[in-house]
């Protein structure tokens, strides 16, 4: 498996003390992305290491897994590595290791995961097709696909929007889109727009008055809770 990071997280991308994964590769092309060194799987900028590898780490570590903790991959987008994350997560799960994956929900076959995943994260960043494929490279048709399925099933996922000036900044479309569905196992995180990561952009970056007020951000919120719809901070 391609890895371009890694190391310890409290209560960030999952419950408890876990150890996060950066998988290397993406397949969105993400205006604001503040990961970018982790978009293109580029020769030297990745670890190669298999998933025996990775399997012994996580377990040598498991005395860190306190508070409820466990391992969590991430990206890039850690999907696109499909075939090694299923096996890994499946060996995870035999060993009881708690799991999470953060994803942008894009790959087809993602449910085959949830019965080895105890914590889904999945971002949802627009409800308009062209308007996403505008601002990440690519439409959201699977993903309102996967949101569905998520639905359906019984996993518990947080549904992380990043909330940016110029993109998203207003809830009705979300409201109205997620309301029509039985929502009772999934939370929203609302995420205001940051920019951690412009300084790591090579090629130029293009988000310009980005940043959301306090009061867009809870008004936002506001109108979720208002439509039943929960909301988490992590
Ligand atoms: S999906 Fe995530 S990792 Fe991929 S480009 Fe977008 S923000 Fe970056």
């Amino acid at each position: 498996m391609k890895i371009f990071q890694k190391g310890f997280n409290y209560s960030q991308d999952g419950p408890g003390n876990r150890l996060v994964y950066h998988l290397s590769g993406c397949n969105l092309k993400c205006r604001w992305c503040s990961n970018p060194e982790g978009m293109v799987q580029k020769p030297g900028k990745y670890t190669e290491v298999t998933v025996q590898e990775i399997l012994d780490e996580i377990i040598s570590c498991k005395p860190m897994f306190f508070s409820g903790g466990g391992v969590t991959f991430t990206g890039g987008e850690p999907t696109l590595q499909f075939d090694e994350l299923k096996k890994l997560l499946t060996l995870l799960k035999k060993n009881e290791i708690n799991t999470a994956i953060e994803t942008n929900a894009t790959h087809p076959r993602l449910c085959e995961l949830l019965p080895c995943i105890d914590h889904l994260i999945m971002d949802f960043k627009h409800f308009n097709k062209d308007i996403h494929k505008e601002w990440t490279g690519l439409e959201n048709t699977v993903t309102f696909e996967n949101f569905e399925r998520v639905c359906n099933s019984k996993i518990n996922a947080i549904v992380r929007i990043p909330v940016i000036n110029g993109f998203n900044n207003t809830p009705d479309g979300f409201v109205e889109y997620f309301k029509t569905f039985d929502t009772h196992n999934i939370s929203f995180e609302i995420l205001p727009y940051h920019e951690f990561g412009k300084v790591k952009w090579e090629s130029p970056y293009t988000v310009e008055n980005g940043f959301i007020t306090k009061k867009d951000l809870e008004s936002f919120e506001k109108a979720f809770i208002n439509n039943g719809l929960k909301i988490i901070h992590m």
